[in-house]
């Protein structure tokens, strides 16, 4: 049904084709609806007049009353010139000087002279309305509105939208966005349809939508807008967690999975064999796990752990069940350094229970391969570790029940869909991803709202705290001379370099430079120096890694590649080289490399001579902090959730409005909770007084695609 709303932006009074087309492609609005719910994205108080000799130039806006002492024109030339001149388009500037009581200002203006020059004429008083300006060590305006005297309007508050150059030369400026919205609002309000259930907005307390929309453009005052932008703000949040909670729930009735009823001798006798007690979070975790293997539907799960925090073993002893339970599992990592790693530490727990595990990699060889394919076919193998290799045409399970990827966000929507796509008789494995980017928790019931959600929020004993210096090129002999003080000790050493992808020559470039560097501060046969990054062929890599792994280099210069879950507990330091480029989560990543031996361990960021408040910013808080979830939550508020490392394959569900993830996290989880308990009574959100809820979610936004197919 087309509503008031649905109307072309074009037959809004005062739009017409051309301030249409500016307004579609500016700002995508489409519709008068779309223009509504374009809001402000922040406010002006216009009720203040200031002083001319208070304003401050760091002021956003001011306003003054001010008296026209003198107008001159000037030519582009720098060249004074006549009002009579004007009309032959000679003016480029025109100079105001206005005064009030406390002093005098100028105020510039470069367009629309012709309208202006006849109206600023001395002795005439006006409401000037700008953002100030230094020029010359002066405080000036240039282009600030004016208006009547009395034009100050007591305690209202006044909109600013977002405006782009071309808005502003196609003549859309501030003043006629409000004009424009308050025609839109007139247009719509009348026959405006309440988008959220009575009983909602009673239990709740929540402002009905025409107020809110009428205050959220136009606030008579702060209680008002507030009130608005909480209901506004709830509304989409709420709507967003319902959207994903109810195809959980659909998902949940309908996704069939194997049941796995049984805990088995096979996870009983490795449990029994290690060499430490698991932390209460594991143990959580693997009790969540249980419940979900044991139903009968499909899990989804989402195993979120810091770096270090022992998911493996959490992986291992759910491969055990559904090992226990007649069943295969496979655990895909995205690097082979990695498969590798996993594979040679799951064998260690695997030796007590019989249970026979394989690694297949793109390095396996034919003859190797044949045989792994053959004994996943009949079941003789059951654990699989590898990398994309598992996800081949050619490899058939007998029974694959559960499938486990590691670091979910280097692996394709398609390749995790082949994975799932191996379950026994077409049947979809259970899945458990694990990542070890920490997630802000707004952000994971967002990204991740119809997955359930697992978290290792606690480290295992014995891990000692990574010490965390920035500092710069004056203490690079200091840092080279730490380095080999930890060597003689007989610890390793990280030295890592930056690698971004817009200039990856110049990085390569970067990183051997360095290298060089670091074997002439570190010569042979004193000291051995592997080197590790993308460029280099898969035997050159696995030598280079295999040589550190071993203890046989002290120290690895590499790129990026190390990043992920490479574990050399002998690493006591890392270095990171020009660490203002890395991003938080990265920085965090690599850090948890070190501090997983029982010595002390140091992580040195070396930063450039030129760097921004912003990364000096991030610098302190990783010398500050080594939790990841704190992290997490500064660098989304830093930079936003849709910069997020790690996020942006997957992005947001929906575009939020106004709402943010990264400072609504109270009304989020109140929405999600509030959502949740409408579903756990209306499921279906078949009954009546739930109408508008559920012709809310078929609109298209909330049409989307199926995350339990993706992550
Ligand atoms: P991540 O979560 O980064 O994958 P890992 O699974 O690699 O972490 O575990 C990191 C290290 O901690 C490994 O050496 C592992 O053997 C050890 N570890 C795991 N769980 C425990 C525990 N409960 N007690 C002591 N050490 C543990
Ligand atoms: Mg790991």
């Amino acid at each position: 049904m087309k509503t008031a709303m649905d109307t072309d932006i074009q037959y809004l009074p005062g739009v017409g084709p051309r301030r249409a087309a500016l307004l579609r492609n500016e700002l995508g609005v489409n519709t008068v609806g779309d223009l509504v719910r374009l809001y402000p994205f922040r406010y002006i108080d216009r009720s203040t007049v200031q002083k001319i000799a208070d304003i401050h130039p760091d002021q956003a806006y001011i306003q003054v009353i001010g008296t026209v002492l003198k107008a001159r024109l000037f030519a582009k030339n720098g060249a004074e010139i006549t009002a009579e001149q004007v009309k032959y388009n000679l003016a480029h500037r025109l100079s105001v000087i206005i005064g009030d009581d406390s002093g005098e200002m100028e105020v510039v203006f470069f367009k629309g002279i012709k309208w202006m020059q006849p109206r600023l004429v001395p002795g005439s008083t006006f409401l000037f309305f700008g953002k100030p300006q230094t020029f010359n060590g002066r405080i000036n305006m240039v282009h600030p509105e004016f208006d009547a005297p009395d034009a100050a309007r007591s305690g209202v508050l006044t909109g600013v939208y977002t405006s782009t150059e071309k808005l502003k030369t196609g003549g859309i400026t501030g003043k006629l966005m409000l004009k424009l919205v308050s025609s839109a609002l007139e247009l719509v309000l009348p026959t405006l349809e309440e988008s959220l259930p009575d009983y909602i907005l009673q239990e709740k307390g929540l402002v009905p939508l025409s107020f809110a929309l009428r205050q959220i453009h136009f606030p008579t005052d702060q209680n008002a807008l507030a009130k608005a932008t909480y209901r506004l703000k709830f509304e989409e949040l709420f709507y967003l967690q319902l959207s994903l909670l109810k195809q959980k729930y659909i998902r949940s009735r309908n996704a069939v999975g194997f049941a796995m009823p049984r805990v088995g001798e096979a996870f009983n006798r490795c449990y029994q064999a290690l060499p430490y007690e698991l932390t209460g979070a594991q143990k959580r975790v693997i009790k969540e796990i249980r419940e979900d293997l044991k139903g009968g539907h499909q899990m989804n799960r989402l195993l979120q752990g810091d770096v270090g925090s022992g998911k493996t073993m959490v992986a291992v002893l759910s491969a055990l069940i559904a090992i226990g339970n007649g069943y295969q599992a496979c655990l895909m990592a995205p690097t082979e350094v990695l498969a590798n790693q996993h594979f040679n530490n799951i064998s260690k727990y695997l030796a007590p229970t019989g249970v026979k595990a394989a690694l297949l990699t793109g390095s396996t060889g034919a003859a190797a391969r044949r045989e792994i394919h053959a004994g996943l076919q009949d079941g003789s193998i059951g654990l699989i570790v590898g990398t994309h290799a598992l996800i081949e045409d050619t490899v058939v399970f007998k029974a694959l029940g559960l499938a486990i990827v590691d670091e979910q966000h280097r692996f394709g929507v398609e390749q995790r869909a082949r994975l799932w796509s191996k379950g026994a008789g077409g049947i979809a494995p259970h899945v458990l991803v694990m990542t070890a980017t920490p997630i802000p928790r707004t952000l994971a019931m967002t990204l991740y709202g119809d997955l359930d959600v697992s978290v290792i929020d606690e480290m295992p004993p014995g891990r000692k705290p990574v010490q965390t210096l920035c500092v710069g090129e004056n203490k690079r002999i200091a840092m080279y001379n730490f380095i080999r003080d930890e060597i003689a000790k007989g610890r390793q050493a990280f030295i890592v370099y930056p690698l971004i992808f817009e200039s990856e020559k110049l990085d390569y470039k970067n990183l051997e430079l360095g290298y060089e560097e670091v074997i002439k501060q570190f010569p042979q046969p004193r000291y051995q120096v592997a080197i590790v990054h993308g460029q280099q062929s898969a035997e050159d890599k696995a030598f280079h890694m295999a040589a550190f792994v071993a203890g046989r280099a002290n120290i690895l210069v590499s790129t990026t590649v190390i990043e992920v879950g490479v574990d050399v507990p002998n690493a006591s330091v890392m270095v990171i080289e020009s660490a203002e480029r890395f991003g938080l989560s990265q920085l965090h990543q690599l850090r948890g490399r070190v501090g997983r031996g029982a010595e002390r361990s140091f992580c040195i960021l070396m930063k450039g001579y030129k760097v921004s408040k912003e990364s000096q910013k991030r610098l302190d808080l990783m010398c500050a902090t080594e939790n990841g979830f704190e992290i997490a939550e500064e660098d989304m508020k830093m930079r936003g959730p849709g910069d997020l490392e790690g996020t942006q394959q997957s992005g947001l569900p929906i575009t939020l409005n106004i709402a943010s993830l990264a400072r609504d996290g109270i009304i989020l989880s109140d929405a999600r909770g509030y959502a949740s308990h409408i579903l756990d009574l209306d499921p279906t959100l078949e009954k009546p007084g739930n109408a508008v809820l559920a012709a809310e979610l078929r609109k298209d936004k909330y049409v989307r695609k199926d995350y339990s197919k993706i992550s």
